[in-house]
């Protein structure tokens, strides 16, 4: 700051120099402009009176001429006309030299007077002249104050400026000093700073490789950990397949054991609305000690059947379905099963197949059972569920998941397998347990309909569920394709002994036959005979994949407790029997097959 001021007063002396310089110049030239006037006034001055004199001279010349003149007027006045002519010329002569002696004089006076106001003139210039230096004086006198004071706030301020830096420098140099002294003490913190930052960037190249290593040796151990793993999960994996084959085999001796072929007997309780009718008294007893006896009473007599399991009247429709339920397993591991409903109409067949809403019988407790064991194997397996349904009536094959019942064929698969199949026949795959209870109500519905069309109770038919599994185990790829075959059979009851006759005694028969067909194919696989007649009626027909060999079937026999129906139960237990018997011993392959349904 104190620099900046002392070169600012510096600038304003130096200012004010140069408008000193100037008013001296200005001063000078008006000096010389003065001059120069008083020069030229002197210059007009002397030719003034030059002129005065010469005017003078004038003057006196003429005045000198003048004695002449008067004389030759005289001389011309008394003496001759020319001499008065001459006169008269001269005396015109004479007034026009005094009037110009008079201008003369007229201009001399002026003159004079110019010259008077010259001199006034210069009178006054000399005086303004005089003002003017005396005005230059004062200026000079205030211009020299004024530089004085200038010089003496200049040294003020250099003074000021001087002593101000003084201090500034001190502080410059105090700081300076401070700062010196830190520097000298900043080596030696920057050298240990320099090994800091060495050591520490060994230490970090060391981490990074020490870190590399651990990451690798980490890696290492977590492959090896996961190679061990997946070797033990192979163990267990084989391990596991060996538990499930190792169940499987179990599973098939158990079913084995129970036979291939198993009857069961269900008796229907006496219901409130049976109880309006006659013949009302229970002539079939079960033994609560043994599952496989049962008595009835005939003409006093009583007389038991030996089955592979009898239920009790009061049995519900899960005891029931305990006994379906193994089968339900062979049929995912890719068993072809079979499970049929017979005895005379009213027994309980439609009961112990579909059930009712409340209570739903072994077609929905197989389906539920089916998927939730599919649901528990997804990890192993992928299955793919098929169903399709059809109706036998009159050995003609209806489907009853097309609405138009259209009739259907059954044909020698073109593939060369030897297999059956049923050219046109609806098969809906089923997603789940949910979409199934929709296509039960499908083919239900439709059997009704159909029946109504035909004028026929639907008693009068055999229906058929046929559900498809196909398996895909998701290690190895490899398939298996199991059927289930849930079948409401018709009315086994003997028309033709109430004295049927036409389409009825014709509609009978075909019953009658289709029954004893099955009977006999039951038969002869439970005797292992060789030749098993399957093409002795559609139904059998159909079902001979499911009923051939290393398949499984269950015939649950319907039967009234009550007296009105004593017939009708002989005869089912009759039927049950016969084919239960066959399995018991070589003996039993003495029995005959063919034969009617009953005696
Ligand atoms: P089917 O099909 O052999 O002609 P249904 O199954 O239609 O005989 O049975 C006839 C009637 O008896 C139906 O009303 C059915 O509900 C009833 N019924 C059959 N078995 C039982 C049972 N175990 N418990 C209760 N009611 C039954
Ligand atoms: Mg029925």
């Amino acid at each position: 700051m104190l620099i900046k001021e002392n070169e600012i007063l510096r600038g304003r002396v130096q200012q004010l120099e140069i408008s000193l310089q100037q008013r001296a110049e200005q001063l000078s030239q008006l000096e010389s402009k003065s001059e120069q006037r008083e020069w030229r006034r002197g210059e007009e001055l002397r030719q003034r009176e030059d002129r005065v004199r010469e005017l003078e001279l004038e003057l006196n010349k003429e005045r000198g001429k003048e004695p002449v003149v008067k004389y030759v007027t005289q001389t011309v006045e008394v003496e001759s006309p020319a001499t008065v002519r001459q006169l008269t010329k001269a005396r015109q002569r004479n007034e026009v030299l005094s009037e110009r002696l008079s201008s003369q004089n007229e201009r001399c006076k002026q003159l004079e007077e110019q010259i008077r106001k010259s001199d006034e003139y210069s009178c006054n210039l000399q005086h303004k002249i005089a003002a003017y230096e005396r005005e230059i004086g004062k200026l000079r006198e205030e211009l020299l104050k004024e530089i004085g004071h200038l010089e003496e706030r200049k040294e003020e301020a250099v003074k000021a400026a001087a002593s101000c830096s003084a201090e500034h420098f001190q502080n410059l140099q105090d700081q300076f000093f401070t700062l010196q002294k830190r520097l000298t003490a900043l080596p030696p913190t920057l050298r240990s700073m320099k090994t800091d930052y060495a050591s520490l960037r060994s230490q970090v190249r060391n981490f990074s490789e020490f870190y590399g290593a651990a990451i690798n040796e980490a890696k290492k151990q977590i492959s090896a950990a996961i190679s061990e793993m997946s070797e033990a999960n192979k163990d267990l994996l084989e391990k596991y397949r060996k538990e499930v084959a190792l169940r499987r085999k179990l599973h098939e001796q158990l079913v084995e054991l129970k036979g291939n072929i198993r009857v069961l007997c269900r008796v229907k309780p006496v219901l409130k609305e049976d109880q309006h009718e006659e013949g009302l008294s229970v002539v079939v007893t079960t033994d609560p000690n043994n599952e496989s006896s049962l008595t009835v009473m005939n003409k006093g007599k009583n007389r038991s059947f030996e089955l592979d399991k009898v239920f009790q009247p009061h049995a519900t429709q899960e005891e029931v379905f305990q006994e379906i339920e193994p089968l339900v397993t062979s049929c995912i591991d890719g068993y072809h099963v079979c499970i049929f409903a017979y005895g005379q109409t009213g027994s309980g067949k439609t009961y112990t197949m579909e059930g009712s809403v409340e209570n739903p019988g072994i077609n929905q407790r197989a389906l539920k059972h089916l998927f939730s064991e599919i649901e528990e194997r997804k990890d192993m397996w992928s299955y793919t569920v098929t169903v399709s349904s059809v109706e036998i009536y009159n050995e003609v094959l209806r489907d009853l998941l097309s609405k138009d019942g259209e009739k259907l064929d059954i044909k020698i698969n073109p593939d060369g397998t030897g297999q059956l199949h049923v050219p046109g026949l609806r098969v809906i795959e089923v997603r789940s347990f949910q979409h199934i209870k929709k296509i039960l109500a499908t083919a239900r519905r439709n059997r009704v309909t159909f029946g109504t069309q035909m004028n026929q109770h639907s008693s009068r038919s055999h229906a058929l569920l046929c559900i498809t599994v196909q398996g895909t185990d998701l290690a190895s790829g490899s398939k298996t394709t199991g059927k289930m075959n849930l079948v409401d059979l018709a009315g086994s009851e003997r028309v033709w002994k109430s004295g049927a006759e036409g389409e009825r005694l014709k509609e009978a028969q075909n019953i009658n036959r289709s029954l004893l067909a099955l009977g006999d194919v039951i038969q002869a696989l439970r005797g292992r005979h060789t030749h098993i007649p399957f093409r002795n009626s559609r139904l059998t027909y159909l079902l001979q994949d499911s009923l051939g060999k290393g398949s499984k079937t269950v015939m649950v026999v319907q039967v009234s407790a009550l007296e009105r129906n004593l017939g009708e139960t002989l005869c089912s237990l009759k039927f049950a029997q016969r084919v239960c018997k066959v399995e018991l011993g070589p003996a039993a392959r003495k029995i005959e097959s063919g034969g009617g349904l009953c005696d």
